[in-house]
């Protein structure tokens, strides 16, 4: 299997350049008044939420979400994800750093929460290959991991990438996507094959700069590599 691209994470935007350390400082300082990050006002915890971080979350990620490739935004808020969960203690002081901050659906972030293995922590997209840890079983359209215990598998669980909806998502994509193989294939007209070629290109969407754009473009990609080796259908 062809490797994926990571996703390339590009310098820190201006606002938490500049502010960060001190509003971490003010953070830390209120929560040592009050006694607990619970009881610390909202303002306080979400200064992250600066437009130029989410216009560069978006960016980096292609308008997708970083755990289940799935389009957000157009539907649903996107929420600026930290990958260490922001409310446990230890990571507090990551709330505010840049390479903590990730762009992801709400379903993916609520499941989630402040859940964190620390044996087999979560992958990170900017600087994990999923599929190293990963992959997909192209007849059930669900992810499997690799190991057990493992770094696949603590990401499959904690934003269940086997939600009933996309693994839906994910068996449309997989008629279309051997239509269009097989149809290239078989078909021996020239209008019929540019027609699946064009088909099959929307559904990869390749990005240079941040790999691949396209929605679920993971398993597109591993629907196609497993294809022309021959092993579906
Ligand atoms: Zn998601």
């Amino acid at each position: 299997m062809k490797k994926m691209i990571k996703v390339k994470r590009p310098s820190v935007p201006a606002s938490l350049q500049q502010y960060a350390d001190q509003w971490l400082a003010d953070l830390l300082a209120k929560i040592n008044e009050v006694g607990s990050y619970k009881e610390v006002a909202a303002t306080y915890k979400f200064k992250y939420n600066q437009p130029d971080v989410q216009a560069a979350l978006e960016r980096m990620y292609g308008g997708k979400c970083c755990f289940c490739e799935s389009s957000v935004g157009e539907t649903e808020y996107p929420a600026i994800e930290h990958r260490k969960p922001k409310s446990l203690p230890a990571f507090h002081k990551y709330i505010f750093d840049w390479n903590n901050l990730h762009w992801a659906c709400p379903r993916c972030n609520t499941n989630k929460g402040s859940k964190w293995d620390p044996n087999y922590p979560i992958l990170d997209p900017t600087a994990d290959e999923p599929s190293d840890y990963f992959t997909f079983n192209v007849e059930t359209c669900e992810a499997e991991p690799l190991t057990s215990p493992g770094r696949g598998k603590t990401t499959i669980d904690h934003v269940k990438l086997n939600r009933d909806g996309l693994v839906k998502f994910r068996k449309r994509i997989r008629t279309t996507a051997l239509e269009c193989m097989l149809g290239l294939e078989q078909s021996s007209d020239t209008n019929a094959i540019q027609r699946f070629k064009k088909l099959l290109e929307d559904l990869l969407k390749v990005d240079i700069e941040h790999g691949f754009k396209a929605e679920h473009s993971m398993f597109v990609k591993q629907l196609i590599d497993d294809f022309e080796q021959g092993s579906v259908l």
